[in-house]
C-alpha cells in the first residue's frame, strides 16, 4: 500500500527536535514506499499562528532535507470544517451546550462527590426549544459537543463501547468511550478546536496514514468515532514515544535552545538532527547517517521504544564529529569553498582534517592553520633544533610519504625522538600541540610555508 502522510505543526513557534521527529518519520515513511509527504500547516489559530514561523518550518524542513509534496493551511479550509459541521448537526450528533466553565467544574465535583466518573453529563442533551431560545436571551452563546457513540439507543444510559486500532508504534490499542466526555468540537466564539479539522483535512487530502506523537493517543479514539460519523474510513495509525529536556521535561516550542533553527545556528550538520531525531528512543543504535537514503533504509516504526527518551545536546556534539569524519567530500566540498578553501585543495584538506572536527565550522581555523594565517610557537631551546630540521626538508613535489622521509632524516641528525622530535615541529608548523595528523598536513602547507615558519 502506498501512503500518504502529513506533519501538521501549527505555526506558533519554532520547530524542535521532537517536531522534526514526527517529520522525519512521516517523510521517512512516505519514501520507503514512495508515498507522499503534506505538510500541513495547523493555523486555525488565527491570532497565534505568524506567517514567520510558517516560513522558519518550511526553511527547517528542507534544511533536514524534506521537501514536502505538498503544502496545505487549516486556514483556507474553513468551509469544509463548516460543512461538516453541520452534517454532524443535522445527524444529531453535534449538539449546542450552554454551560460555563464554572458550572461543568461544579457539576464534575459532584459527580467526584457522588463516585461517578466526572465525565459530562449530557445535560445539555435534555433542553427544549424553549429552555435552549431562553438561555440565548440571556446572551449566552453555545459550544458545540460531539455525541460519542457509547450508547445503544439512549444517551444517558452509556455503555461499554470500545474504540481498538492496530497501532504502527504501540501494537493494538483499545480505548472505551464509556467514561469519556463529549468532546466540545466547537468553542461559543464559534472557533474549532484541533479534533475535527484535522479529521475533515485528513479525509480531504486522502491521508492512508497518520503518524503522530503518543500525546494524541487519547484523542484518537475520539477522532476515529468523528470519521464513523463522517461515513469515512479511518487513517492507520501510529503514535510514536516523545522527547524531553535530558533533565526530563517536555519539550515545547517555546524551549528556543532545542529548536532546530537554532541547532542549524550552532553549526550542526543537517544529518547528525535528523539522525538522532529519529534513531534515539528505538531499540537501534544512534550512528550517523549520512544521507536521508541512509535513514530511510534503517529507520522502522516498529522499532520505537514505548518509554520517553531524554535528548541531550551533547550527544549531538559527538554525533555531528562522527559524522562529519564520515562525510565524503562530495557533501561538503561547496560549503569549504565558500569557507575560503582553495578548490584544488578541497579533497585532500578534507581528509586531512575531517576526523578533527565537532563542526564543519572549526575547518576554518585548519584552513588558516594550513595557508599561513597563523603564529609558529617556538621554544627557545628548541630554535637550533628546527633549523636543522629546516635544512633537511625533501624537495617538492610532496605526497603523504614526505613526513616520514623527513622526520627519519631529522631524527638521525639529531637524536631526538617521539614527542622531543614531534612536538616542537607540530607547533612550529601548526602553533598548536594537537590537530590532524601532520604527514596530511604536510602537503597542504607546502614547502616554502614550512620553511617560513621553521625559522
Ligand atoms: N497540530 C497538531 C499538533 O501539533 C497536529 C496533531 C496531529 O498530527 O494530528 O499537535
Amino acid at each position: 500500500m502506498t501512503a500518504t502522510v502529513r506533519f501538521a505543526p501549527s505555526p506558533t513557534g519554532m520547530i524542535h527536535i521532537g517536531n522534526a521527529r514526527t517529520a522525519l518519520f512521516n517523510a521517512l515513511f512516505a519514501r520507503q514506499r514512495g508515498g507522499s509527504f503534506v505538510l500541513r500547516l495547523d493555523d486555525t489559530d488565527v491570532a497565534r499562528s505568524r506567517e514567520e514561523y510558517a516560513e522558519a518550518i518550511i526553511r527547517d524542513l528542507e534544511w533536514l532535507g524534506i521537501t514536502p509534496d505538498r503544502i496545505e493551511r487549516q486556514s483556507k479550509c474553513f468551509a469544509l470544517y463548516d460543512a461538516a459541521a453541520e452534517k454532524l448537526k443535522a445527524a444529531g450528533l453535534l449538539y449546542p451546550c450552554y454551560e460555563t466553565p464554572d458550572e461543568l467544574e461544579r457539576r464534575r465535583k459532584r459527580r467526584r462527590a457522588r463516585g461517578l466518573p466526572p465525565a459530562y453529563d449530557r445535560a445539555a442533551l435534555k433542553l427544549s426549544d424553549e429552555e435552549r431560545a431562553a438561555l440565548e436571551a440571556e446572551g449566552r452563546k453555545p459550544h458545540w459537543r460531539f455525541l460519542l457513540p457509547n450508547y445503544e439507543t439512549d444517551p444517558f444510559e452509556t455503555r461499554r463501547s470500545e474504540i481498538t486500532w492496530p497501532d504502527l508504534c504501540r501494537g493494538d490499542q483499545s480505548v472505551d468511550l464509556t467514561s469519556l466526555s463529549d468532546p466540545v468540537l466547537l468553542r461559543e466564539d464559534g472557533t474549532y478546536l484541533y479534533t475535527l479539522p484535522s479529521i475533515v483535512d485528513d479525509i480531504d487530502f486522502g491521508m492512508t496514514h497518520v503518524i503522530r506523537g503518543e500525546e494524541h493517543v487519547a484523542n484518537t479514539a475520539v477522532q476515529i468515532a468523528i470519521f464513523h460519523a463522517l461515513n469515512a474510513t479511518p487513517p492507520i495509525f501510529g503514535h510514536h514515544n516523545l522527547l524531553t529536556t535530558a533533565s526530563g521535561e517536555g519539550l515545547s516550542k517555546r524551549s528556543g535552545a532545542l529548536s532546530i533553527t537554532a541547532l542549524r545556528e550552532v553549526g550542526y550538520e543537517p544529518m547528525s538532527v535528523a539522525s538522532l531525531a529519529v534513531l534515539i528512543g528505538t531499540s537501534d543504535a544512534v550512528e550517523p547517517m549520512v544521507d536521508l537514503d541512509a535513514l530511510t533504509e534503517h529507520f522502522d516504526l516498529s522499532h520505537v521504544s514505548r518509554a520517553p527518551a531524554r535528548f541531550d545536546p551533547s550527544d549531538l556534539s559527538n554525533l555531528n564529529a562522527r559524522l562529519l569524519h564520515h562525510l565524503p567530500v562530495e557533501s561538503v566540498a561547496d560549503r569549504l569553498v565558500t569557507m575560503g578553501v582553495a578548490s584544488d585543495k578541497v579533497s585532500e584538506f578534507w581528509e586531512a582534517v575531517s576526523g578533527n572536527l565537532e563542526k564543519l565550522a572549526d575547518a576554518v581555523g585548519w584552513w588558516r592553520i594550513i595557508s599561513g594565517q597563523m603564529q609558529p610557537v617556538i621554544a627557545e631551546e628548541d630554535r637550533e633544533f628546527l633549523s636543522k630540521a629546516a635544512g633537511l626538508l625533501p624537495e617538492e613535489p610532496w605526497d603523504g610519504e614526505t613526513w616520514k622521509t623527513w622526520t627519519n632524516a631529522v631524527k638521525t641528525a639529531t637524536g631526538r625522538r617521539g614527542k622531543g622530535l614531534f612536538m616542537p615541529l607540530r607547533k612550529a608548523l601548526t602553533g598548536r600541540e594537537h590537530g590532524p595528523e601532520l604527514a596530511r598536513l604536510l602537503p597542504l602547507i607546502g614547502r616554502q610555508n614550512t620553511l617560513d615558519r621553521l625559522a
